[in-house]
């Protein structure tokens, strides 16, 4: 079978476009009438002021901030943004962003079987199948991604073989042990172990791994492809976060992802003025509304990703919107010395043009009135005295090449950047500090 859900994934546009708009008036009747923060937000609106998708637009947007501050009253830890008796609540998750206080998850036994049910149009599109013995290398603690990825394996009839509690040598050993041959991960995780197994006398290749699909960060195409280059797999993305759970995925032509519809209402918007949704091979804001879940309902929550909408049809045969590409975070976009930056850039032009460079970071400073931004790399511990001073003055050029600033490239000792698994944290804009 080529599809997890032959019906839904097929269906003409209009009828997709139809059923989201009266699942979005159902969830927003629940939100309404069942938690205190869009009783309170949503209250000169009523059901019958959407009639159509265009008049979604008129309902105001929410954001993590907003659930944040509604989290601090009762019932804790969820307060205002519960949409069910706390007594139904079946399953806690947090956020795991790097500033703030994280926002807390609620699931009933039923909104998790959603989230589930959403995980297996992903996995299943993305080439995972019964005969998959899937290892995850983390322990996944009370983070969502892996816990989804976890039993959306299990619902498709794969093997699912949990790796927490080992260190990575214990998980590379763990794969081989027991002929691993399909693997979630982060890109950046993954990099890792194909590193280390390689230190250890070991080609990754020859786990014989099938199938990748990575979470839990933005993932550049080249770093994609690296990984692929590594395994000797198919490696897929997805994009999603902890409130809204994972909204779209890859498909086998592996251009762009694939919006989960009819389970999402996904907007995307002009980033200047979050009002008018883009064209094809624009980049937008995504808003996303969660069509299904009640235990924690989010109307047009701005997810902050930054997105190129793409077309609505494909090779594959599915009928729901695509979009081309995960831009970054607009978190983590910059103004240096006037010009726009995303650290993407960067992690894109290292996996495609520096396979020697091992780990990275970039740091934004401020001398007097000047910004300066720094590349702190690490290479091969292999490469002579004489290859060093070259990959550095390569990368000094290739990257004002792809970004127009001139970048300070400081190469570290091997070991010394720190290494991650569930988020990396690369950039770090450092300017308030260093006026
Ligand atoms: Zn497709």
């Amino acid at each position: 079978m080529k599809y997890w859900n032959p019906y839904l994934e097929t269906l003409p546009k209009e009828t997709l476009r139809k059923i989201e708009l009266s699942h979005f008036r159902n969830i927003f009747s629940h939100a309404k009438t069942h938690s205190v923060f869009y009783q309170q937000k949503l209250k000169s609106i009523e059901p019958n002021d959407i009639a159509t998708l265009d008049d979604i637009k008129k309902i105001p947007m929410t954001d993590k901030e907003e659930l944040r501050k509604y989290q601090e009253i009762d019932p804790f830890p969820y307060g205002g943004t519960l949409g069910i008796p706390i007594e139904n609540v079946t399953t806690f998750r947090q956020t795991s962003g790097t500033t703030g206080k994280p926002v807390y998850v609620p699931e009933s036994y039923e909104s998790w079987q959603w989230r589930i049910e959403v995980w297996c149009h992903i996995l299943y599109m993305a080439g995972f199948r019964p005969h998959h013995r899937v290892f995850l290398p983390f322990g996944y603690n009370v983070y969502v991604a892996f816990w989804e990825g976890h039993y959306a394996s299990e619902k498709l009839g794969c093997e699912v073989v949990p790796g927490g509690a080992l260190d990575t040598k214990g998980r590379i050993h763990k794969i081989i042990e027991i002929k691993a041959n399909a693997m979630l991960n982060t890109p950046t995780y993954g990099l890792h172990i194909a590193e280390e197994a390689k230190k250890m006398g070991i080609d990754p290749a020859s786990f014989n791994i099938e199938r990748m699909l990575c979470a839990g960060e933005p993932m550049p195409t080249a770093t994609r492809k690296r990984l692929e280059e590594l395994y000797h797999c198919h490696v897929f993305d997805h994009i999603g976060g902890t409130e809204p759970c994972a909204w779209a995925g890859m498909c086998e032509a592996k251009e762009g992802l694939h919006i989960i519809e009819p389970f999402f209402l996904v907007e995307i918007l002009d980033r200047e003025t979050l009002q008018k949704e883009v064209k094809e091979g624009d980049i937008g804001v995504a808003v996303v509304t969660p069509l299904g879940r009640r235990s924690f309902p989010l109307i047009r929550f701005n997810t902050k990703d930054l997105v190129v909408k793409g077309k609505s049809s494909c090779s594959c045969g599915r009928t729901t919107q695509k979009i081309v590409e995960v831009v970054g975070r607009i978190d983590d976009l910059r103004k240096i010395r006037g010009v726009l930056f995303s650290p993407k850039t960067v992690e894109e032009v290292i996996r495609q043009q520096f396979q020697e460079v091992e780990e990275f970071e970039i740091v934004v400073e401020r001398k007097g009135l000047m910004d300066l931004i720094l590349l702190r790399a690490e290479v091969n511990p292999q490469l002579s005295l004489e290859s060093i001073e070259q990959t550095k003055v390569r990368l000094g050029e290739s990257l004002k090449i792809a970004t127009n600033l001139s970048f300070i490239v400081i190469m570290e000792p091997p070991g010394s950047l720190p290494r991650y698994t569930l988020k990396a944290k690369r950039f770090k804009d450092l300017r308030e500090e260093t006026k």
